[in-house]
């Protein structure tokens, strides 16, 4: 079976892990700083605080900009679940900016018009999580005249576009937001199994974060004062256990050295997809703006079902009779019952959002799929969309 996204592991991933479990420390060990390091210097980040997953990182973005109640808090529709739980878990109020239907990412001048809706109820909103959909970076530029103007604090969820470029940049997510999480699962750019990060240039929010992800366990000087002892530590407030493993940093040093091959077999196959599909009259592939290199974490075909004899689920039933399993990125989180209950969110508020829901489908791209592969899917969908 074909699927949208796996990972790529070779023998030197495999002994990097089977080294470090060979190590005293097999956690809170070396290796963990050193994939920090590592990280950091890949991205033109300050600092990075690598933790136990994505998730884990936006929860902690969260706690450490101390979100709470009646604090709005905005993100697209069109994303994973954890970027907007990631708003529930701190009890601020989620709310969605609709998509642009050409890029897929949250649209510039909705979000401009929804800040303005809250300020004429004299509310001011915290924060955007914006999300670089598939690869394809938002206008970030806008994104941080906006954050300046309206005084909100902007995250990137870069978890789809760890290698993309934004104006030449692919240090761009730190650049222009004031905190980025990463995502290492296995179906994202590269991997460490389950983990992530948080990546800053602010020292003061980076050693919050640090504390977090440990209990809020402190044996820093400048906290506790005087020394009291060697076993001493202190806690100021409340915290998790969001560490991740020396191994799997291990797994990460290993994975990152590849990342650009990764990101290159990427580029190649979004290039024979859209050779094939482009002028396709049902099909849509990918928009790229000129300000964004795309590094194809998924690769969304918009199909146009509603003008060909083919409805989605018979389409995903026959490619899965063919050994090609098919994915939607995503369902937009609206929609869900938890937040259509808890937040009075309707079928028909965010329209591009949904429309795109209709039409799109994720199709195989992941570096060790083969050319012969390639082939085979996309003459099947010629098959389909052929007239
Ligand atoms: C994968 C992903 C996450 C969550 O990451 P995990 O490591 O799976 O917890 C968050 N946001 C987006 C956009 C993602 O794609």
């Amino acid at each position: 079976m074909i699927s949208y996204g796996k990972q790529t592991i070779d023998s030197d991933d495999i002994k990097a892990v089977v080294d470090a479990l060979e190590n005293d420390l097999i956690t809170q060990g070396p290796a963990v700083e050193r994939f920090e390091t590592e990280i950091a210097s890949y991205f033109g980040s300050k600092y990075c605080s690598a933790v136990s997953s994505g998730t884990a990182a936006l929860h902690l973005i969260g706690k450490a900009l101390d979100w709470g109640s009646g604090d709005i808090i905005l993100t697209s529709p069109i994303t994973f679940l954890a970027s907007a739980n990631s708003i529930l878990y701190s009890e601020a109020t989620p709310d969605f900016v609709d998509i642009n239907p050409l890029t897929y990412n949250l649209d510039i001048n909705q979000l401009e018009e929804k800040v303005n809706f809250y300020r004429r109820e004299g509310k001011q909103i915290k924060a955007v999580i914006a999300v670089d959909y598939a690869g394809n970076p938002c206008d970030w530029e806008s994104l941080r005249y906006l954050a300046d103007k309206y005084d909100f604090v902007l995250i990137n969820d870069n978890c789809h576009s760890m290698g993309s470029e934004y104006l030449g940049e692919k240090e761009y997510a730190v650049k222009y937001a004031d905190l980025v999480t990463q995502s290492y699962h296995p179906v994202k750019h590269f991997t460490t199994g389950e983990g992530g990060s948080v990546l800053t240039n602010n020292k003061a929010l980076d050693q919050r974060i640090k504390l977090l992800r440990s209990h809020g366990m402190t044996k820093e000087k400048n906290i506790i004062g005087d020394n009291k002892g060697p076993w001493y530590y202190e806690m100021h407030e409340v915290g998790f256990n969001y560490r991740i493993t020396d191994f799997q940093c291990a797994l990460g040093l290993s994975q990152l050295i590849k990342l650009d091959n990764f990101l290159n077999s990427r580029r190649e196959i979004a290039k024979s997809y859209n050779a094939a599909f482009n002028d396709k009259k049902n099909l849509k592939v990918p928009f790229v703006p000129h300000y964004s290199k795309h590094s194809y974490h998924l690769y969304p075909l918009n199909i146009d079902f509603k003008s060909i004899s083919v409805d989605k689920i018979s389409f995903f039933r026959k490619m899965k009779n063919n050994g090609i399993l098919l994915q939607v990125h995503y369902i937009p989180i609206h929609l869900q019952p938890y937040y259509k209950k808890s937040f009075g969110f309707r079928k028909g508020d965010y329209p591009n959002a949904e429309s795109f829901y209709e039409n799109e489908v994720s199709i195989p791209i992941y570096p060790s799929l083969k050319k012969t592969e390639q082939k085979y899917v996309i003459d099947l969908f010629l098959k389909e969309f052929d007239e």
